[in-house]
């Protein structure tokens, strides 16, 4: 029989698996138990509307044997089987989206000791331990078996095997030991009764093995031990959802998540709901402590595990959870729901509906409680998803905005340190009117800010917005507790003491023309040139004026397409500096000059506000020009 190739990314995992550095090699056992429990999990949905499928379905269980002499540790199940050709596109290519994108992690040259605990490697997995894997299956609709077999990377072989029960085989060869790697542990029941325990308890199909026993026979002088086989159910298979309380342990309830989700971390914060009522439903959630690696790509698909009394019925139930906690991990149990209920009937379900919205509920207290509670690891929570929980406020017209916005935190400029907008405003002195914000790419820059020289004189905490959805948020929440939010580049006139305000209003009557001839000389780039009110210090800055702020100018930039939305932008020139007078002087004797000294105000105004410029060499020319 000739051998069949892998196609090339099935070999490059492969080979991976084969080298593998990788020290948790036992968890190839839960991957071919998950498999052989998810073929259980098929043959007993198909049942029930198949008459072929129901026929076969009783007494589902996965048995796993040990033979020593032979060195081979074999997983049976009776579940729903595999034809030739399933055998051969299954184990033949990579079919699970995370061993894909396990590979494209690795061919990104990233740690692999770190990666493969993220995923679920799945069937390949067989490969890190043994080095010689043979398959045989049978489809539950098909009257032949048939035999998969593969020494590794050389390719792999697909024969007829003649009559076998309904189900899977799946037969590893185990490696023989080296100096550094020890795998005859793989041969000893007890370990793998341990390994089964640890990774797959929870799994719902008993997990048999044939475990040694002794016992005393005869009596008296006669009175020996003997040993015998008998078959044990390893697993409890209660799922740890369903469990009590006080059944499980924090160190349970963190494995379960840590295995199931393939996070190395520990959760940052699991909820664990049991509600009976109108829907009963147990579920057990958790919020992740970091993102996935792809978490902020389009790859990343939201959802939560759905059982119907135990039985998976769905593995990512988007419907459960709004977009705005997509990070949420989790399992939802209900016997309310029914097991054929299809995909498209779910979405109107309105059990399921009653659910997702008490889940939700649950989780908003969770995070509530944690940032009353744990502040620091509230914050931690925070830097990983925070920006979710902001996408969320403005996403759907901010229909989510009254539960997003207490959770949200802020760098504040005063404290050195994240607030939430309550503290601020709670903070705030009976004076201020406003909350203000101030863009920019780091807090430090935001700090030396011309424009937030106004507030700051005050002694007003300015909130530092360095994510770029920041000012997006805020035009959604408008307001927090009755107050609004002003950019520090906004004229805040309210800021301004009446004398300040004659002064003001005195600096542009008497430049007036000055201010025309400038506004002329650079129509094509501002809308206006003014007589800053806010700046204290600084020469010049840039505002805008209009609904595009500086700062979504930029947002606006770096998007692709055409046609982006600009800024009107405004000149402000302060008229105590003393670049003012000199500017003025010009313009009275000598208007090329003045026009000079506006170009290098125009363009320093530019570089403040993390614009790059027209004609940099110019621009340094002309400094130059002017320091000779
Ligand atoms: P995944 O389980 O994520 O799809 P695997 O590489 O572990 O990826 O397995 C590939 C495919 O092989 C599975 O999707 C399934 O269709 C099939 N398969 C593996 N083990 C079994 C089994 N015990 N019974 C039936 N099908 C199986």
């Amino acid at each position: 029989m000739a051998k069949k190739q892998f196609k090339a990314e099935s070999k490059r995992l492969m080979d991976l698996m084969i080298n593998s550095i990788y020290t948790n090699k036992e968890i190839f056992l839960r991957e071919i138990i998950s498999n052989a429990s998810d073929a259980l999990d098929k043959l007993r949905y198909t049942a029930l509307t198949d008459e072929t499928a129901r026929s076969v379905s009783d007494d589902l269980h996965i048995k796993v044997d040990i033979d020593k002499e032979n060195r081979t540790v074999t997983v049976t199940d009776n579940g729903i089987g595999m034809t030739a050709e399933d055998l051969e596109s299954n184990l033949g290519t990579i079919a699970r989206s995370g061993s894909l994108k396990f590979k494209e992690q690795i061919a990104e040259g990233d740690d692999t000791a770190n990666i493969i605990g993220q995923f679920g490697v799945g069937f390949y997995s067989a490969f890190m331990v043994s080095d010689n894997v043979k398959v045989i299956s049978k489809h539950y609709t098909s009257n032949t078996a048939y035999i998969w077999e593969s020494e590794g990377i050389d390719g792999y072989s697909v024969m007829e095997f003649g009559d076998s029960a309904v189900g899977t085989k799946i037969i590893m060869h185990i490696k023989e030991d080296t100096e550094a790697e020890n795998y005859s542990e793989f041969l000893d029941l007890y370990r793998l009764r341990y390994l089964i325990k640890r990774y797959s308890d929870y799994i719902s199909y008993p997990i048999i093995m044939d475990m040694e026993k002794s016992r005393q026979v005869g009596e008296g002088e006669e009175k020996t031990t003997e040993t015998y086989i008998e078959a044990e159910t390893v697993n409890s298979m209660v799922p740890i959802w369903k469990r009590s309380k006080n059944e499980v342990t924090e160190d349970d309830l963190n494995a379960f998540y840590q295995d199931k989700f393939f996070d190395f971390k520990k959760p940052f914060a699991t909820i664990k709901v049991s509600t009976e009522g109108i829907v009963s439903y147990d579920a057990l959630l958790y919020l992740p402590s970091a993102a996935p690696f792809n978490y902020y790509t389009k790859d990343y698909e939201k959802g939560l595990e759905l059982y119907s009394n135990g039985v998976l019925i769905m593995d990512k139930c988007a419907d459960l959870l709004p977009d705005y906690l997509m990070f949420v991990k989790g399992v939802v149990d209900s016997q309310d729901l029914s097991l054929n209920i299809s995909r498209e009937m779910l979405q109107h379900d309105r059990q399921l509906k009653s659910i997702a919205t008490n889940i939700e509920k649950k989780i908003l207290a969770e995070l509530k409680k944690k940032l009353e509670n744990n502040r620091e690891e509230y914050e931690g929570f925070f830097k990983e998803f925070g920006l979710q929980l902001k996408y969320g406020t403005v996403a759907d017209y901010g229909t989510n905005k009254e539960k997003t916005q207490n959770l949200l935190l802020f760098y504040s400029s005063n404290l050195k340190k994240y607030v939430t907008l309550n503290e601020y405003v709670t903070a705030m002195p009976e004076a201020q009117k406003y909350i203000y914000y101030a863009c920019g790419e780091s807090a430090a820059k935001i700090d030396a800010l011309p424009q937030a020289e106004l507030v700051k004189e005050k002694g007003y905490d300015i909130l530092c917005f360095t994510d770029e959805v920041d000012e997006f948020v805020v035009n959604t929440l408008l307001k927090f507790n009755e107050k609004e939010f002003r950019s520090v580049d906004a004229d805040n006139d309210e800021l301004l003491s009446d004398d300040e305000k004659n002064e003001s209003k005195k600096a542009f009557e008497d430049n007036e023309e000055l201010l025309k001839f400038a506004a002329e000389y650079l129509k094509d780039k501002v809308s206006k040139v003014v007589i800053s009110k806010k700046l204290k210090t600084h020469p010049v800055v840039l505002s805008a004026e209009g609904q595009i702020s500086i700062e979504m100018e930029k947002y606006f930039a770096a998007m692709p397409g055409e046609n982006k939305p600009k800024a009107a932008k405004v000149l402000e020139i302060n008229a105590k500096h003393q670049v003012f007078e000199v500017l003025q002087n010009a313009y009275k004797t000598d208007s090329k000059k003045a026009e000079e000294i506006l170009e290098i105000l125009y363009n320093s105004a530019m570089l403040i506000a993390g614009f790059s410029i027209d004609d940099p060499t110019a621009y340094s020319e002309l400094i130059c020009s002017l320091i000779k």
